[in-house]
């Protein structure tokens, strides 16, 4: 029997499954596995769906179930989208629950997304009705692959949608287990034609510059108001690190797509200023945003109404709302898809491989509510100790975390007991761009003061998700002598130099080239900070540490991976240390 759901188009036995693993044939019905069975569900604003001209600073309800129609190489959703499946236990939230919870914390709309609606699409469609009886938005991030009918039946329920476009050709969704291009695109013109508000984000992954701009030259032949919101790839999972575009690069294709479109932001590039709404006619900041976690932003200021002068007051749908939502700990966005990786990075470590056990451990830290603990101690350098042990408890692998806690503790005791009366230099922790400054409590700067430096981002009284941009004047007031760059959102050091000449920075360390970038998740997110240590305290400290890096790496790699180290193969996973070539 044929799935008519997605344009995949799975023939499924009775009793069997599709692709997307979601639905089963049953007595020649197709019906879900899982009904009326969300994930998770809690408040975000809109701008970390992300949403950028619909309802600003709205406060909506996110939901997700697991599953996914497509299999995309380095999918940050990889987590909700395939490993979840391997676990019978599921959260039993309902559309009823969905519907009470939006209500009582007062938000104005649902959004269904991390995850794709068309694995879930009964599901999706009863909640949507639901939600507009009770007065409620409601809408989703989608790749667009629903078939004709399949839509059809939806755009009269739903308002919103961010569409999230693979590339124009077939073969990019061809690589995405999908059979083509073309239903996306079909679908993108019949949402905007119904009059439902569209969005579309794109990733770019380096060397397809084209995917992207033929995508933006079909969406601008719609409308060139549509929001067209670019995700610079970061290679998760296995994707070979050679495909990350850098931020510097990433900005300058936005600059050429707004040769055709109104609208185009940049994401997954802390410190660019390409995710401001800027007026085409006279160039003014309407909105002014900063980044706010992967794919996600947060509106800084606006002007008053949303609109300068000469905008169009239609750019955006619905109201600024005057109330902004703070999301706690690991909420918002895609966030939360890096709270259950820093969980499997620990896991592979204590030698757990098998997706089936992963998938309990995520069950048992949602149910729990371990997850809020988890954004807490896994900053400060002792207290992830006790992360450690706590999930090897939950994996029967106390031995093995008794082991991992044994040799970090170790490294970290000796460099404490050399850093503990030394002088501390001026030590200043960015995340992609020099102007965008980690929060102080965070881990990367915990590293730092081990290491015997003095964080300089402790004195920031602000704080934002995971950091916030900072003014010229901030920068030379802290006057850092070392810099070192997140591994995780990172730009080569070449590029900071470029960047701080060009914004007119300046700092003990740009006169002395002491800018450093950590290895991928060397620093946050893995047990292999302890590696992030051994190579700050290194930097900080040449005339009392002098590891040998590189060795220390292989020696830890594989202990603890089963692998040697090998920098090439070294993407932005945090499980995982050694990607496809
Ligand atoms: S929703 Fe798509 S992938 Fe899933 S079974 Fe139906 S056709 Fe296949």
């Amino acid at each position: 029997m044929k799935c008519n759901i997605c344009e995949i188009g799975c023939e499924l036995a009775e009793g069997k499954s599709g692709q997307c693993r979601m639905y089963i044939n049953k007595n020649g019905q197709i019906i879900e596995r899982f009904p009326n069975t969300y994930f998770t569900m809690f408040p975000v604003s809109i701008e970390t769906v992300p949403l950028l001209h619909f309802y600003p600073r709205g406060k909506f309800l996110q939901v997700c179930t697991i599953g996914c129609n497509f299999k995309c190489e380095g999918c940050i959703s990889e987590i909700l989208a395939s490993r979840l499946l391997s676990t019978n236990k599921k959260s039993g939230i309902s559309n009823e629950n969905v519907i009470n919870k939006a209500l009582d914390e007062d938000c104005i709309g649902i959004v269904f997304c991390l995850n794709d609606p068309a694995v879930s699409y009964f599901t999706f469609r009863d909640l949507a009705k639901k939600a507009r009886q009770n007065n409620l938005l409601i809408g989703c991030s989608t790749n667009g692959y629903f078939t004709e009918n399949a839509l059809k039946e939806l755009i009269p329920l739903i308002d919103f949608v961010n569409i999230g476009i693979k590339g124009y050709s077939d073969e990019r969704y061809i690589s995405c287990g999908a059979r083509g291009s073309g239903p996306v695109f079909r679908n993108l013109k019949l949402l905007k034609e119904s009059d439902v508000h569209v969005e579309v984000s794109t990733i770019y992954i380096k060397g397809s510059e084209d995917e992207v701009i033929n995508s933006a030259k079909f969406v601008s032949s719609l409308s060139e108001d549509i929001p067209f919101q670019v995700m610079r790839f970061v290679p998760f999972g296995d994707a070979a690190p050679q495909i990350e575009p850098t931020i510097r690069e990433s900005e300058g294709l936005c600059d050429k797509l707004t040769q055709y479109l109104n609208y185009v932001y940049l994401f997954n590039s802390p410190g660019t200023d390409h995710l401001n709404t800027v007026c085409p006619e006279c160039s003014k900041i309407i909105f002014q945003r900063e980044f706010f976690g992967p794919m996600g932003s947060r509106t800084l200021s606006y002007l008053p109404q949303g609109g300068c002068e000469c905008s169009n007051p239609a750019f955006f749908r619905g109201e600024v709302s005057e109330v902004s939502h703070h999301e706690p700990g690991f909420m918002g966005g895609y966030r939360i898809t890096r709270a259950l990786e820093m969980i499997h990075a620990i896991l592979v470590c204590l030698g757990i491989k098998d997706d089936h056990k992963l998938a309990e451990i995520w069950a048992n830290v949602m149910e729990t509510g371990y997850l809020e603990e988890l954004h807490t101690s896994s900053q400060d350098l002792d207290s992830y100790f006790d992360v450690i042990e706590h999930f090897a408890a939950l994996a029967d692998r106390k031995k093995e975390g008794m082991e991992l806690v044994a040799y970090m503790r170790k490294k970290l005791d000796f460099i404490r007991s050399v850093t503990n009366d030394i002088e501390r230099p001026r030590v200043y922790y960015c995340m992609g761009y020099p102007l965008f400054a980690l929060n102080g409590e965070r881990i990367e700067n915990n590293l730092v003061e081990a290491a015997g430096g003095e964080s300089v981002n402790k004195l920031i009284d602000r704080e934002g998700k995971p950091g916030v941009g900072i003014s010229h004047n901030e920068f030379a007031e802290m006057n850092p002598v070392f810099i070192f760059i997140s591994g995780f959102l990172s730009t080569p050091v070449s590029d900071s130099y470029a960047y701080c000449k060009k914004h007119g920075l300046s700092a003990d360390a740009l006169k002395n080239r002491r800018i450093y970038g950590l290895r991928p998740l060397w620093d946050f997110g893995s047990p292999r900070w302890i590696l992030g240590l051994m190579y700050i305290a290194n930097k900080l400290h040449p005339e009392k540490f002098n590891f040998d890096i590189d060795k220390e790496a292989n020696q830890f790699y594989k202990r603890f991976y089963g692998v040697s180290f090998d920098s090439s193969r070294h993407n932005r996973s945090f499980y995982s240390v050694s990607s496809r070539q």
